[in-house]
């Protein structure tokens, strides 16, 4: 079944992206409430990176299949107190939203690892209920991340509050940004946008890199642990 799921999203990403004439699009499985052999099925098909969004929920699963060596990501709010916890556990943050996070995170990953890749988080239509920094706050935590060795600026991410086909707009401010940052900072190179309802649109306004979940492993049957 997995694997089936797989094939198709694949063969969705490859159209929008031979469309959008861009380059190699990521994709990064989202496995929130997903079991470790649901998430295993998915990486002997091939997938190697996945998201999770609980910092607690992840570390049980990141442990149960270490031996796989999974690529992992954290794209769910990242709370001062987990901090120490996620940049142990994750290859990539990419929810960072504030400059307090940046300092302590750097601190945090073990000097034995490769640096902690991060996205800036961006609440682009300004949504109150959603988490992410306001546009004008961008240029201040890209400097913020530059200066830390520990920490490497990759690029940014969103979840836009719109309804999916109204997404158009908040993707375009997006891909605005990305390059605005891409002049500044030669090692950043994605752009995190688009889910499961809207990752074509988000393809075709430049995403490198979707995060899916549900068109996956499809509907999530329990709801996360804890509401964010
Ligand atoms: C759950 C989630 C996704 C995946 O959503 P689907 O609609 O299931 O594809 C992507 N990004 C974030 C931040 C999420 O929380």
């Amino acid at each position: 079944m997995s694997h089936v799921l797989l094939t198709q999203v694949l063969r969705d990403i490859h159209l929008a992206e031979t469309a959008a004439a861009l380059d190699t699009v990521r994709l990064v499985a989202i496995s929130k409430t997903q079991t470790p052999a649901a998430i295993s099925a998915l990486a002997h098909a091939g997938q190697r990176a996945f998201g999770e969004n609980y910092v607690q929920e992840a570390a049980a699963k990141i442990t149960v299949l270490a031996p796989l060596a999974l690529e992992w990501h954290l794209v769910g709010h990242l709370q001062s107190n987990k901090v120490k916890q996620a940049a142990v556990l994750f290859d990539w943050i990419q929810t960072i939203d504030r400059p307090k996070l940046i300092p302590l995170l750097a601190k945090a990953r073990p000097a034995k690892r490769e640096p902690l890749n991060v996205l800036i988080q961006v609440n682009i239509d300004h949504d109150k209920n959603k988490h992410g920094c306001s546009p004008d706050q961008v240029a201040v935590l890209a400097h913020a991340i530059a200066t830390e060795p520990r920490l490497c600026l990759r690029g940014l991410m969103t979840i836009p509050s719109l309804p999916a086909d109204q997404r158009g707009a908040p993707f375009t401010a997006m891909r605005d940004l990305y390059q605005q940052l891409q002049a500044n900072y030669s090692t950043v190179d994605t752009l995190s946008m688009g889910m499961s309802a809207d990752f074509q649109l988000a393809i075709h306004h430049g995403a490198t890199l979707v995060r899916i979940g549900t068109a996956l492993f499809g509907e999530r049957t329990s709801p996360p642990p804890s509401a964010p």
